[in-house]
Parts: structure tokens; sequence; C-alpha cells
């Protein structure tokens, strides 16, 4: 059966405030929150955004989120837990940081911001999903015991998975390091010899010091790489591959990884995309980078699959091509969408409702 996705558009002449009218409008009449009781703890997954970019959706929209969640009776805090690369995000107390420095500050958001810690035990959980790839999820404690879930994600680029949007923010975003880490593991990297010039970008930006210059050519220490695609990125002959096949899995496994976090969360969670400021690469990047792709607006469901596919479309459509194909030509995101279907996370048939 389709799901509704319910869609604003945004345009170039929508100041902060017109957005957040939109927001308002869209929260009202999608009746998105309709589900969230009195006293329910509910948790905000959002991206901070990294230091230096700003893809990240703005806190002055988060905001208006957390307080359409209050007038239902609901108790929000904002969330996200740390990452597994370089960068300011790695521990809870730089990743608060640079939040606040973000413009997430409890004046501005009104609610609680929490970084779960990766070091606490009592912070982490291993839920149980015996899925092809994954049998055991290990995922910040702090979205399951959340009464529910609302995922804020900014819908853009990624060079793994195609593109990152709701099923990205929750299988990869609400995940532990280690669970990070088992979502990346098969992607390391091949050098090609007769394309690498030896000039050692790679080594500068990996995270873990897994590449090492030999001969003049990039040698990459499999046992230490954690697959994080950063040398990839920097590579300025393309010399750096990864066996697409990876990626692919890499796919599947954040799929199932938000079956994971939203296994108890059924009629408990909700998403909303931004397909603002859409980047070729996603918020963890440590610079800005390129916007791919014009503004289309904002979307709100209750299913994470339609969600993004809605997305998708409303954003190629916008481009007039496939641009996240045509910015990542070895990775199709669609994959993500198609397996999260076959688990039985949502549908990718979606009825769209403009508003
Ligand atoms: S960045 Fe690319 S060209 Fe430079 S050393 Fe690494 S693999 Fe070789
Ligand atoms: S993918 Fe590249 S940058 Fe990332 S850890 Fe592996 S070798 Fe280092």
């Amino acid at each position: 059966m389709a799901s509704k996705v319910y869609f604003i558009p945004v345009g170039p002449a929508d100041n902060i405030y017109v957005i957040n009218a939109k927001i308002k409008r869209l929260l009202k009449e999608s009746s998105l929150f309709d589900f969230i009781q009195e006293e329910y703890k509910v948790a905000v997954k959002i991206h901070f955004g990294e230091e230096g970019n700003t893809g990240f959706v703005n806190p002055a929209h988060a905001a208006v989120i957390c307080e359409a969640i209050a007038s239902r009776g609901g108790k929000a805090f904002l969330s996200d837990a740390n990452t597994l690369y370089r960068g300011r995000r790695l521990n809870s107390k730089d990743h608060l940081a640079v939040a606040y420095e973000h413009g997430f500050t409890r004046e501005a958001v009104g609610v609680e911001l929490i970084i779960p810690d990766d070091n606490s035990v009592a912070d982490k959980i291993e839920i149980p999903i015996n899925q092809e790839f994954i049998k055991t999820a290990k995922v910040a404690r702090i979205f399951i015991d959340a009464d529910a879930l609302v995922a804020v994600s900014h819908f853009k680029g990624h060079i793994l998975t195609g593109f990152g949007g709701a099923i990205k923010n929750i299988g990869m975003g609400c995940a532990t390091r280690d669970g990070k880490l088992a979502q990346h593991c098969d992607v390391s990297p091949v050098v090609h010899l007769d394309k690498c010039i030896g000039c050692a970008e790679c080594a500068r930006i990996c995270p873990v010091k897994a590449i090492r210059i030999e001969k003049k050519k990039s040698v990459i220490d499999k046992t230490k790489c954690i697959g994080c695609a950063s040398c990839m990125a920097v590579c300025p002959t393309m010399a750096m591959f990864i066996d697409f096949a990876a990626g692919d899995k890499t796919q599947s496994k954040m799929a199932e990884y938000s079956l994971a976090v939203l296994k108890d969360k059924k009629n408990r969670s909700a998403f909303i995309n931004f397909a603002l400021k859409i980047n070729k690469e996603c918020d963890c990047w440590g610079a800005d980078n390129p916007r791919i792709a014009p503004d289309v607006g904002i979307l709100a469901a209750l299913d994470p699959v339609s969600i993004d596919k809605a997305s998708l479309d409303l954003v190629n459509k916008a481009s007039g091509k496939d641009i996240f194909k045509a910015t990542h030509p070895d990775q199709d995101g669609i994959k993500q969408l198609e397996y999260a279907q076959s688990i039985g996370l949502g549908s990718l048939d979606y009825e769209l409702i403009e508003l």
C-alpha cells in the first residue's frame, strides 16, 4: 500500500521565517505528531554538522519541530551518536561543542542536547535482528529507550551510498562507533598503481593512518582501514577504487540497522527530510562541498522508505536528471531503498501530498 508523503516546496526567496512557517504548516496538515502522547520522551535524531560544513539542518528549524512535539505534550531532546572518522564529533564532549558552535544551544532550540558516550557501556545496547548481514546491531541506547523517535534528516549526496536521507540518518547515525564500523568494514579501497602519482593526499586525510607511501605509491593497510572512503574523495587522479559490491553491502547493512533502531517504534516514529542545501557529500565532511541540486523543499512521513524515495524523485526531477547517479556514478542509492522495502522497513510506493 502506498504511504502518504507530505511535501511543502521551498523556493530561493524563502527566508528562515518563511521556512519555519512552512514547517509548522507541514506538521499541522500532515498530523505527523498525532502519535505523540503526554510525557513521551521523544528523541529527535539530527546531524549537527561537522566543523567547517554548513549543510546541516538549521537549528531554528529544529526548534520549530521540538515546539510542535511539546505542543503534543512530548518531551523532546536532540541527539546524535559519535562518528567513526576524524573530526570533532568523535567524542561526546567535542561533539556537543560543535553542536553549540553551529547554533544548537538550549536557548536556540528550547530542548536539551544529549550525545551518548561510546566509552560508557550504559550508553550502548545490542539489538538482535538476525538479518542477512547483521545479526546483532550495536546502537546508542538513548534512541531505543526513548518512547518515540523523530528523524530530522538533511537529504544530500554520499560517496558510499549515492545519497543519504532518513535511512542513513537512522541506520548509520544511531549506531555506536562499533556499529558504524560494522557497516563500513567491507569498503576497503584498492589503489590502481598506474594512476597513483604518490602525492600522499590520501595518507594525510586517512583518520586511522592506514596509508603509507612506498616507492611513490600509496599502500593501504587493510587491517587498519575502517572503510570511510575519505582517501577516495581527496585523490586527485581517481586512483582509489572500492569494490562496489561492498558499497551495496553497506547500503543493505544500513537498512538492517534502521530496522534495529525502529524495531520497537512501530507507530512511534516519524521522519522529516530537508531537501535543501543539497550537497555532493554528507555533512560529516570537514569542509563545505558543492551544492549539486536546487533547493526543493521539506517532506514529512511516517515511512522512512517512502520519504527517501519521494525526496530522491523530487530532487532528480528538479535537477532534470538522476543527479546522485551523475555525481556518484559508481553508487546506486536506490539499492538501500529496495533492500529496506524487502526487509519490511517501509514502502517504495508513495502518495505525494503537496501543500
Ligand atoms: S591521493 Fe591518490 S594519487 Fe595521491 S598518493 Fe594517494 S592514491 Fe596516489
Ligand atoms: S577508506 Fe581510506 S581514508 Fe578511510 S580508513 Fe581506509 S584507507 Fe583510510
